[in-house]
């Protein structure tokens, strides 16, 4: 339990709704900070439906900025870091720069059970069985209604309820963008016939239809991709027999698919909140952003924002954060989401059965024999391409630094407690009265190519360059005014 507080102060620092990805990512980046995080569940259970994600190599990159990553991988499968864009199949583009330069593939509860389970460690409390139906907002704090007509009074409060998010609902924020269009029926299954009889009949259907796989995905399963339309109840989860239904009318056998181990449906509904913040409450991940999974950045996109917002808003609570620190979420996170509506608008196009869009394709598969457009893809899709606006400045401002050896071993094993750090090869600078915020490592070995690097906690970089007083005022635009 955290502390007794006075009666005027609210109990919890920060309330987030949900418990998924997104929140649990967040509570726990909001700990390393010391910040009191209630997480508000209105499950009583974690989710059991079984859907494969992929990690991608940002995310990869995040886990090991925590030190969560060993933790992960025995959960996953490592799988080749291409054919993300529309499915495209093209070996990985050479050059890419990462030390995580792989998609993990794991079992989305898993991923979510271990993230809760991080938070919970570090010392945010998660109440389940909660569903948020109300809230209020004044100069000093948000109320939060339950279900249960509950009351919970924080300083602040971050949606992350997903897709349908009743927090955004209740803010009034606009979801602006284009309903389903197209639902999908996807799931893992085995089958009845022999692998290479599939990978025939597989080739020859897809050469015109995209929205149709079946591509092995372990010992013995295969993952099954089949447009939903026509099938079933849509207030109905999918079944089996609906698989089979659509696999006979494309390609006039079922494969003989029997044993599912998940069977899920989806649309193409692509939306956009219009701010992702009103005042003290926040919106992150599904809540503020939906797409078609194609390209499988969802989750992606949501432990993000929480990694970008969760140092921000734990200085607001901490008090030296500078003014317009907060609002940086909005500038710098809601770009990225829409640059990934984006991608999938496009990508879902590609696969589209009309010869307009079939020879874009083809034409699009050629040009990814470019070693240059294939690495520009992939960097979108995994999200180490993304650079924030910083202003003018060399082109590694705003983007994030990759895991580079330093000699106290690799930089990101110095990240693990979420604070800055100043990388310094002229070993002439100093963070100063930053230095309750901000690490030091001066390490003239380093592999950059620059004297002194400034990191937020977030890994991107803040600042490059080798003069004391023009680093002082980034760490103050950054980090706040010196404590001493
Ligand atoms: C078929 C499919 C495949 C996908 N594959 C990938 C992939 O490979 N890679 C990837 O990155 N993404 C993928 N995604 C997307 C990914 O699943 C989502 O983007 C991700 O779950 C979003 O996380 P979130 O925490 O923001 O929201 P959610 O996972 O939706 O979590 C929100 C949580 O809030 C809770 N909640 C809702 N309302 C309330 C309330 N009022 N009060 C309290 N709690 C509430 C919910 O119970 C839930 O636990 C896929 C999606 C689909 C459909």
């Amino acid at each position: 339990m955290y502390p007794a507080q006075s009666i005027a102060e609210p109990p919890y620092d920060v309330i987030i709704a949900g418990c998924g990805p997104t929140g649990a990512m967040l509570a726990a980046e909001l700990r390393l900070h010391d910040v009191r995080v209630l997480v508000l569940e209105k499950e009583t259970q974690p989710a059991s439906a079984v859907r494969i994600v992929g990690l991608h190599i940002r995310s990869l990159e995040l886990m090991a900025m925590r030190g969560l990553l060993d933790r992960i991988l025995p959960h996953g499968r490592r799988r080749p870091a291409s054919a993300f864009f529309a499915a495209i199949a093209k070996p990985a583009p050479r050059g890419v720069d990462s030390r995580y330069a792989y998609l993990l593939g794991i079992p989305q509860p898993v991923i979510e059970r271990l993230l809760e389970e991080h938070a919970i460690e570090l010392g945010a409390q998660v109440r389940r069985g909660c569903a948020v139906v109300g809230l209020e907002q004044d100069d000093e704090g948000v109320t939060v209604e339950l279900a249960d007509g509950e009351k919970l009074r924080s300083r602040y409060l971050v949606g992350g309820d997903g897709g349908r998010s009743t927090v955004r609902k209740l803010l009034g924020v606009g979801f602006p963008g284009e309903p389903a269009r197209t639902e999908s029926l996807m799931g893992e299954m085995e089958v009845g016939v022999p692998q290479e009889q599939i990978a025939v009949t597989v080739a020859e259907i897809r050469e015109t239809h995209q929205r149709f796989w079946l591509r092995p995905a372990g010992v013995g399963v295969y993952s099954v991709l089949v447009p939903a339309a026509g099938v079933s109840d849509r207030a109905e989860p999918p079944t089996l027999e609906d698989f089979k239904h659509q696999l006979r009318a494309i390609a006039g056998t079922d494969f003989g698919v029997h044993s599912p181990r998940w069977l899920s449906r989806f649309g193409d509904a692509t939306r956009l909140a219009e701010r992702y913040r009103v005042d003290r409450v926040l919106l992150a991940g599904d809540a503020a952003h939906i797409h078609p999974p194609i390209g499988g950045q969802g989750l992606n996109l949501g432990v993000q924002d929480a990694f970008n917002l969760g140092w921000k808003l734990a200085a607001r609570v901490r008090g030296w954060a500078p003014d317009a620190l907060l609002d940086t979420y909005q500038t710098e996170r809601r770009p990225v989401a829409e640059a990934v509506l984006d991608n999938t608008r496009a990508q879902t196009e590609l696969l589209s059965t009309e010869p307009g869009a079939q020879a874009v394709r083809r034409l699009l598969t050629e040009l990814m024999d470019f070693d240059e457009v294939n690495l520009h893809l992939l960097e979108k899709i995994t999200a180490i391409g993304i650079r924030y606006d910083f202003g003018a400045g060399p082109d590694l401002l705003g983007r994030r630094l990759p895991d580079l050896d330093v000699k106290q071993g690799n930089l990101y094993g110095l990240l693990h407690r979420g604070r800055g750090l100043l990388l310094d090869r002229t070993e002439r600078l100093t963070v100063g009265g930053w230095s309750d915020r901000v690490d030091y490592l001066a390490d003239p070995t380093a592999a950059v190519d620059v004297p002194g690097v400034l990191l937020r906690p977030d890994g991107h970089v803040a600042w490059i360059g080798e003069d004391q007083r023009d680093l002082e005022d980034h760490l103050t635009r950054w980090f706040g005014r010196q404590a001493h």
